[in-house]
């Protein structure tokens, strides 16, 4: 079949953690992805390769979340390799963390750069090559609705912002069948979440299934956003927390 037959999707951070596992679920329900990243090429470039040796389509952009003209560069590049873009994965995001009196304007105004304005740029970016009925799908974080310990002033902001954009862009795109959720993840293991032994030992604890959720259990929810199925889902915060606001 022409290309023109598959879906593609550009999923934004897709080097490692849950962007690569979205990445490598897509491709395998058969679309073609494009995953950007900032310093982890390696790792891009055997996420394409595993994709590829599965027989999916893949392809690696360089994109700093922060800068918007790389992010548009990267849209065009994914809309010129596969002809459009049905589904955007605002995944990237950095999981900073300081005391308040100690964090700095420039901490504050990184974290917002690639959590908040870097999924606002993305959506404007694709939307030129993206298809009536769509999906945009970000990743939030379940600490926007409750948060665990202090020193994440900057993240939880730009989380709660996140889920604001979500049902902003919804009343924006609904007109044209677009869909945009916001999947907020509880702990879920990953590099970002693997270096704080007593982080670890507090958030299992204050799941109900005591256990962190694995990358491959966000990108189930993002697969099902995606498909025909979620049509009616729309400006929508669903959480996968293992319990941990329950
Ligand atoms: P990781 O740190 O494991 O991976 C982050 C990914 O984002 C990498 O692929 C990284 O690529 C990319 N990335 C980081 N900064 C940028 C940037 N400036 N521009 C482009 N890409 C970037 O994180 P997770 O997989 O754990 O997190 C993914 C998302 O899920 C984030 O938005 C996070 O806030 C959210 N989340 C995670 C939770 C968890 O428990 N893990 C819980 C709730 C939400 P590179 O290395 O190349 O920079």
């Amino acid at each position: 079949p022409a290309v023109q037959e598959y879906k593609s999707a550009l999923i934004t951070g897709g080097s490692r953690g849950i962007g690569a596992a979205i990445a490598t679920r897509l491709a395998a329900d058969g679309i073609r992805v494009a995953i950007t990243y900032n310093s982890s090429r390696t790792a891009a470039d055997r996420v394409v390769e595993a994709i590829t040796a599965a027989g999916g389509h893949a392809v690696a952009l360089r994109a700093d979340s922060a800068d918007a003209a790389r992010i548009r560069a990267a849209a065009d590049a994914t809309a010129e390799e596969y002809g459009r873009i049905d589904i955007l994965v605002n995944n990237a995001g950095i999981g900073t963390s300081a005391p308040f009196e100690e964090m700095s304007l420039e901490h504050f105004d990184r974290t917002m750069a690639v959590n908040v304005r870097g999924p606002f740029a993305a959506a404007q970016a694709v939307l030129p090559h993206m298809p009536d009925h769509g999906r945009i799908i970000n990743i939030g974080s379940v600490f926007a609705d409750r948060t665990p310990f202090g020193t994440l002033s900057a993240y939880v902001t730009s989380k709660a912002a996140v889920a604001g954009l979500t049902r902003a862009l919804a009343r924006d795109l609904g007109g044209r069948g677009i869909t945009v959720n916001n999947i907020q993840p509880g702990p879920i293991s990953t590099d970002l979440t693997s270096s704080d032994t007593h982080v670890h030992d507090v958030m299992t604890e204050a799941t109900a299934l005591r256990r962190f959720g694995t990358p491959e259990e966000i990108a189930g929810l993002v697969a099902y956003l995606a498909g025909p199925e979620a049509a009616y889902i729309t400006g929508a915060t669903i959480t996968a927390d293992g319990g941990y606001t329950a």
